[in-house]
């Protein structure tokens, strides 16, 4: 049974508010790091080995280690873009314990000496804005936010910022960008952003969840923190639980949990006489497992290992009543509407993939064009500036391989129903009715 760290509380009524979240404890975690030398607060997140929950598992304690040291303006900057498709779990933490990632994000710019923060959410997530910008008044008014936090000498300024819903802006250079008050494209790399971020300044681009884990390594100590989870994946982490299961919500599982306790035991698995097909294990971007891969472990290492990622910590369940190609389609049509249209291989490829799915569907393709398929797939992963063509290419890619038996029958049943329908145009109509 996972140790809840981020749920414990959730359901909690009026946690959103600062008095709730301080009679459970809050803002103990930041009394105790001002007591603590800035490095000692950076250590203990280094020792918890806390690894970046938005997607690229990158360690916290590492990213901010990259920080210039000394007097400079630097900059944090919480990524709340939550955009990935599946992925509601940030969602849910700022909405029932904003305080929680307020609290974080404090302790985390005491650390780095940081005195100017901002908070990037995803435009549609208007009430979670707002709840979160209550959170920061009620924090500036108790000083947790402000001038001399708690007497300690360090200030923090922290603005909310509203995106305007483009997938891209979760991409941390492209939000920079537009947090800027430019269009949200994606930035060349290097130099990367803790050297040269916003503003051109230093900047620790970190997400809601991770940052909402702060308060708890700092309250059990980044040892005992890393004892949790596996070795090289430590913690919990919460996962969102989506499509063809009958209890889908967020669970916070210890990170190495078997994939089958979490679709099938927390979320309840496919409705019954159903079963898991596939599965995207880490968001819509991360190639896809099959019905028979659900005992892996689920962590950062096991799942790269198998080919594909965590990602973001969201599982889309699909089930055998779906066909391949149909998710394939819908896949493709995110990605391809959210390109910038930046770089050649994403512009071209997701458009190009969105058009040789339908080619599919209206019974003009072949076996051959599947192979095309998957090479244009090829083509694009690892030659893109960021990581959206590869988001597209991962997951259909692995579709194209795991199921090509699956997607060449469709292709001989799409070329049958359109030789069909042609048949039926050819007869004139009141002579003979197919239907009748
Ligand atoms: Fe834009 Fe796609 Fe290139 Fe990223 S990969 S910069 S989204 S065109």
């Amino acid at each position: 049974m996972t140790e809840l760290l981020l749920l414990a509380n959730i359901d909690e009524p009026g946690l959103a508010t600062r008095e709730v979240y301080e009679r459970r404890g809050g803002y103990q975690s930041l009394r105790k790091a001002l007591q603590m030398p800035r490095e000692a607060v950076l250590q203990e997140i280094s020792d918890s080995g806390l690894r970046g929950r938005g997607g690229a598992g990158f360690r916290m304690g590492q990213k901010a280690g990259f920080l210039p040291k000394g007097d400079m303006p630097k900059y944090l900057t919480c990524n709340a873009d939550e955009s990935e498709p599946g992925t509601f779990k940030d969602r849910e933490l700022m909405q029932k314990t904003p305080h929680m990632l307020l609290e974080g994000i404090v302790i985390a710019c005491y650390g780095a000496n940081i005195r100017e923060a901002f908070i990037y959410i995803r435009g549609e997530y208007q009430l979670q804005g707002d709840i979160v910008a209550a959170a920061i008044g009620e924090a500036y008014e108790a000083g947790y936010l402000g001038e001399d936090i708690l007497g300690s000498g360090h200030d923090l300024k922290l603005v909310l910022h509203r995106g305007a819903g483009a997938y891209i802006c979760g991409e941390e250079t492209a939000l920079l960008d537009s947090l800027e008050g430019k269009r949200g494209n994606p930035r060349l790399k290097p130099p990367f952003p803790a050297i040269q971020g916003l503003y051109q300044g230093p900047t620790l681009i970190n997400n809601v969840e991770t940052l909402s884990t702060v308060p708890t390594i700092i309250a059990l100590g980044g040892k005992r923190y890393a004892e949790i989870g596996t070795e090289t994946s430590t913690g919990t982490k919460l996962v969102s639980v989506s499509g063809d299961v009958q209890r889908p919500g967020n669970y916070e599982v210890e990170l190495g949990t078997a994939s089958r306790e979490i679709i099938y035991g927390m979320a309840g698995g496919p409705q019954p006489g159903r079963e898991v097909k596939l599965w995207f294990p880490g968001g819509s971007s991360s190639p896809v497992l099959t019905g028979s891969d659900l005992d892996i472990a689920y962590d950062f290492d096991t799942l790269a290992k198998a080919g594909t990622m965590l990602g973001s910590g969201a599982i889309i369940v699909v089930d055998d009543s779906h066909s391949v190609l149909e998710v394939m389609r819908k896949v493709a049509k995110f990605y391809a509407h959210e390109s910038c249209g930046k770089c050649v291989p994403c512009r071209e490829g997701t458009n190009w993939t969105v058009k040789m799915i339908e080619r599919i569907e209206s019974g003009e393709a072949t076996p051959m064009d599947l192979d095309i398929i998957a090479s244009v797939q090829t083509q694009i992963i690892g030659n893109c500036l960021c990581v959206l063509g590869d988001a597209m290419a991962m997951p259909i890619g692995s579709m194209v391989e795991k199921f090509r038996p699956e997607l060449e029958a469709e292709v001989e049943a799409a070329r049958e129903r359109a030789a069909g329908g042609a048949l039926d145009e050819a007869i004139p109509i009141g002579v003979t009715d197919p239907v009748l």
